[in-house]
């Protein structure tokens, strides 16, 4: 038993008090985790772009104040009544969409879409009690993703974290929290390209890239990638990104510059963007017959897919997936252990690293497209 489980543990957070203003690094209180929740203490995390979409609130519902992150690494501190498999002292990765092993979705081979966890971008509290476990002077922080990393302690659903390999490094391992294992999963787990094939990947940035990877991983012989920022183009052939498009160079839809270039469509296209036109595109850009296009990105709330019905009946499929199609608890360890095996590199997605202090140097690479993952040193 840790000297602080059962009391109030008083630390930093970086708090959110309004959409698009700077975080403020404050003083909070976090009250110690319920029945099957675990408190953990973030040791490392970074910054993903759905953090930040919900912090702008441009096009996502405003839940403030708020403590934002969901890509972390940390150590359980300790754990509420009904808790199993975990302790005091391990390492857990938290997960944004969770894994209660109970539902028709945790049974099934095919989803990881949780009945009880599934990714909830709106709720600020936790499921149990519909209370937030956070404060200043009583008065409520709100949750995120029912992750909230941005906080030196934080409490979190049993079913939402991964026990890891405590051997593995926590500063290079938190990216498999979301990014990573999202994009690399997009590919291996759902648009599964046969070796040989012709994969275009929309947006290079953590997540894209991770895409990329998987298709290198999995035999594809040209991949190309998309993306407005041509300052992502160097970088991305350490991903095994052989061909670039810049939409912005061309008059035509990128749809169709991607077809004249791979003889009537790629064979598989994996979007990573958040932006409606570019999953258009990354659709009606695979060839008929067996092209399969992965929605990854978060799009805006009143964003509407359009899409003429013929390109299905032409035999295109679309899917879309959070985490990859990842179970967090079953699944990511073993991702954890592809990179302790050398099959996973992750130190080239981490281009930055500020301390706790710094973190809204993380917001500011983000919002100008420069680097990958920025990590985030708590004790900083
Ligand atoms: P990022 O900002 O690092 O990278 C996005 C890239 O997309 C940038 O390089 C940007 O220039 C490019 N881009 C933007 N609009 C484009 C367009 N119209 N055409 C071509 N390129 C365009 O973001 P990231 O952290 O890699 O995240 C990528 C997306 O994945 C975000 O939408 C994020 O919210 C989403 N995401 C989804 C899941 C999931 O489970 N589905 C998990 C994590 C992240
Ligand atoms: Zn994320
Ligand atoms: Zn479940």
């Amino acid at each position: 038993m840790s000297s602080t489980a059962g009391q109030v543990i008083r630390c930093r957070a970086a708090v959110a008090w309004e959409a698009g203003k700077p975080l403020v690094v404050e003083e909070i209180e976090v009250a110690p985790p319920k029945a099957m929740e675990v408190r953990v203490k973030i040791l490392y995390t970074s910054l993903c772009h759905t953090d930040v979409y919900f912090w702008e609130a441009k096009g996502q519902t405003p839940v403030f104040p708020r403590i934002f992150g969901h890509e972390a690494g940390g150590v359980v501190e300790s754990v509420g009544e009904g808790v199993t498999g975990l302790a005091p002292g391990d390492h857990v990765l938290p997960i944004f969409t969770g894994e209660c092993g109970e539902c028709a979705h945790c049974k099934s081979q095919e989803s990881n879409m949780c009945d009880l966890l599934r990714i909830n971008t709106d709720r600020g509290v936790m499921i149990g009690d519909g209370q937030s476990r956070f404060s200043i002077n009583g008065k409520p922080i709100y949750h995120f993703l029912g992750t909230s990393t941005f906080s030196e302690y934080t409490v979190i659903h049993v079913g939402c974290l991964a026990k890891i390999n405590p051997s593995a490094p926590l500063d290079k391992v938190c990216v498999v929290s979301c990014g990573i294992s999202t994009g690399y999963g997009a590919t291996v787990n759902v648009a599964r390209p046969p070796k040989g094939s012709t994969v275009a990947v929309f947006g290079l940035g953590a997540v894209g890239l991770a895409a990329a990877e998987g298709a290198r991983a999995s035999g594809a012989s040209r991949i190309i990638g998309v993306d407005l920022n041509p300052s992502r183009f160097e970088g991305a052939k350490k991903f095994g990104v052989n061909e670039f498009v810049n939409p912005a160079d061309h008059k035509k839809p990128v749809q169709e510059v991607l077809a004249e270039m791979t003889n009537g469509g790629v064979d598989r296209s994996i979007e990573c963007t958040g932006n409606i036109n570019a999953m258009i595109s990354a659709f009606e850009c695979v060839h008929d017959g067996w092209g399969v296009a992965v929605l990854v990105g978060v799009p805006h709330k009143d964003a509407v897919f359009k899409t003429h019905p013929v390109n299905f009946l032409n035999e295109r499929t679309l899917k879309g997936t959070f985490f990859g199609n990842y179970k967090p608890r079953s699944d990511i360890p073993g991702v954890v252990e592809k990179y302790m095996n050398k099959e996973l590199e992750l130190e080239k997605f981490i281009t930055h690293s500020v301390t706790f202090s710094e973190i809204n140097k993380a917001f500011d690479y983000m919002l100008q497209g420069v680097g990958l993952r920025c990590i985030i040193r708590m004790d900083g």
